[in-house]
C-alpha cells in the first residue's frame, strides 16, 4: 500500500482567471456577471456570476445577450492578465523554489518536504498560498495536492472556486472512482471511446487493469498515465519553463498626448530599441513581439506577432513593429503612451535560422547592433538611434503633423507571410 505522502505536488488553478482579474481591477464589477472575449465574438472567460446564469466558455456573444442581458462584456486585456499571472507565480515561488508555469493561470509546485519549514501539513501550505493570492491579487485560486501532477490536476478541479483538495496515497482510489475517464489529463475523446469499448467507466477501472493493458492500448503515454494515476511521480515538475515566460516590456507615457503618426511611431520605435538593448545585454532573444498604444481616453489597442526566429535585433524587428503599427494606429486619435513587449525570451545562441532567410544579412545586423550596444554603454542608450527616432530629438511637433515617410521593409528573402503571422490577437483596453 502507498504511504500517504511520499511526495507532494500542488496544482494551483486560478478561478475564472480573466474574468476575476477584471473584477479585481474594476471592483465595481464584483458580484456582477462578467465575461471577456468581446473581440473574439465568443466567451473567453466567464465570472462565477455569469456561469450561474448558464454562460460558459466558447458561447457566442449574441447568445450571451439572451441568456444574461445584464452581463458585462469586456474585450480581453492580455497585458493585465499576464501581469497578474506573473504575480501569482511569484507568490507560488515564495513557497517553493520548484514552480512550473503550465499556462497563464495554472501552475505546478513541488511541496515535498516543506511541512517542517512551514510548521503545517500540505493543506495548510496550500491555504497560505491561496490566502496570499487572495490578499495580494484579489483573485481566488483552487489548489489540488497529491502524489503526481495528473492526480494534483484532478484534485484542483474537485472543489472550485477557492477550494483545496488534498488526496494522499491511501485515498487515491476514492478520487479515481469519482473521476470519469474524460476528466483525466491526457485522455482525449478517442482514448475515452476506446477505453469505454473495453468496459471502463472511470479512472479507477483504468488503474485496476494491469500496466500491460495501458501499454498495449496507448503505448508509452498509456504506461506513464497509468503510473501517474497510481501515484507514481512520472512527470516531473519542471521549473525550466519559467524562461519561456520571461519578457521585457518597455512602455512610456508622453505629455502632451499626440495624434502625430510620426511622433507616436518614433515613441514605439524607441520602446523597441530600449527593449532590444536590454535583451541583448542579457543575451536573450524574443520569439514574440507585442505592440500596444494607449489613447488619451485610456483606451488601447494591441497586437502581437510570432517571429520567424528568435531575435533581439532592432533591425529585424522594426518591419514587424511597423506592420503592427499600421494596423492599430488610428489617425485623428490622441495617444498618450506606447509600449513594446519582447516575449518568449530564450538564450540568444544558437540562433535558429530558417531555410528562407538570408543568414549573412542577419549576422551582419547582429554585429552592427553589438557595436550599437557598446556605444550605448559608453555614451548612453540612445546616442545612436534608428533614423525614424530622429523626430524625438526635434522639438515635439505636436499636432502639426510631420510629413516624413516611414521606411520599413521585411528582410531580404522573407515573404511577408513568413515574416508576420498576423493577426494573432487584437484587443482593446478600457480603464
Ligand atoms: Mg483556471
Amino acid at each position: 500500500m502507498l504511504r500517504s505522502w511520499p511526495r507532494a505536488i500542488a496544482h494551483v488553478d486560478a478561478d475564472a482567471f480573466f474574468a476575476s482579474v477584471e473584477q479585481a481591477v474594476h471592483p465595481e464589477l464584483k458580484g456582477r456577471p462578467v465575461i471577456t472575449g468581446a473581440e473574439r465574438g465568443i466567451v473567453s472567460a466567464a465570472s462565477y456570476e455569469a456561469k450561474a446564469r448558464g454562460v460558459a466558455r466558447g458561447v457566442p456573444l449574441h447568445h450571451v445577450k439572451k441568456l444574461c442581458p445584464d452581463c458585462v462584456i469586456l474585450p480581453s486585456d492580455y497585458e493585465t492578465y499576464s501581469l497578474y499571472s506573473k504575480r501569482m507565480f511569484e507568490i507560488m515561488r515564495r513557497f517553493s523554489p520548484i514552480v512550473e508555469e503550465y499556462s497563464i493561470d495554472e501552475g505546478f509546485c513541488e511541496l515535498t518536504g516543506l511541512r517542517r519549514l512551514f510548521h503545517c501539513d500540505y493543506r495548510g501550505i496550500a491555504a497560505r498560498m491561496q490566502e496570499a493570492i487572495l490578499t495580494e491579487l484579489d483573485i481566488t485560486a483552487s489548489v489540488g495536492i497529491s502524489l503526481s501532477k495528473s492526480l494534483a490536476k484532478l484534485c484542483s478541479k474537485f472543489r472550485k472556486p477557492h477550494g483545496i483538495t488534498a488526496v494522499g496515497g491511501r485515498h487515491i482510489h476514492l478520487l479515481l472512482a469519482r473521476t470519469p475517464l474524460e476528466k483525466v489529463w491526457g485522455f482525449g475523446s478517442n482514448t475515452v471511446a476506446l477505453l469505454a469499448k473495453h468496459g471502463l467507466k472511470n479512472a479507477l477501472d483504468f488503474v485496476d487493469r494491469p500496466e500491460s493493458f495501458a501499454s498495449n492500448l496507448m503505448g508509452k503515454i498509456g504506461r506513464e498515465l497509468w503510473g501517474e494515476l497510481r501515484g507514481e511521480y512520472v512527470y516531473k515538475v519542471s521549473a525550466e519553463d519559467a524562461d519561456r515566460q520571461l519578457s521585457i516590456s518597455k512602455t512610456k507615457t508622453f505629455t502632451p498626448p499626440s495624434a502625430d503618426r510620426n511622433y507616436v511611431w518614433a515613441r514605439a520605435l524607441r520602446n523597441l530599441e530600449s527593449a532590444c538593448i536590454k535583451a541583448r545585454r542579457h543575451g536573450l532573444a524574443a520569439r514574440r513581439l507585442v505592440l500596444h498604444l494607449r489613447t488619451q481616453q485610456f483606451e488601447g489597442a494591441g497586437l502581437e506577432a510570432k517571429l520567424v526566429r528568435a531575435s533581439s535585433s532592432t533591425n529585424e524587428l522594426v518591419p514587424v513593429l511597423a506592420e503592427m503599427f499600421e494596423k492599430i494606429f488610428k489617425p485623428g486619435t490622441l495617444y498618450r503612451a506606447t509600449g513594446v513587449v519582447l516575449a518568449e525570451l530564450a538564450d540568444e545562441r544558437p540562433a535558429q535560422f530558417t531555410l528562407f532567410e538570408d543568414v549573412g544579412h542577419a549576422l551582419a545586423s547582429e554585429r552592427a547592433f553589438e557595436a550599437v550596444d557598446e556605444i550605448a554603454e559608453r555614451f548612453g542608450k540612445h546616442t545612436i538611434f534608428l533614423a525614424d527616432g530622429a523626430v524625438l530629438s526635434e522639438q515635439h511637433a505636436g499636432e502639426r503633423g510631420l510629413t516624413a515617410e516611414r521606411k520599413s521593409r521585411p528582410l531580404k528573402g522573407e515573404t511577408k507571410r513568413q515574416h508576420l503571422k498576423l493577426p494573432l490577437l487584437r484587443f482593446n483596453l478600457r480603464h
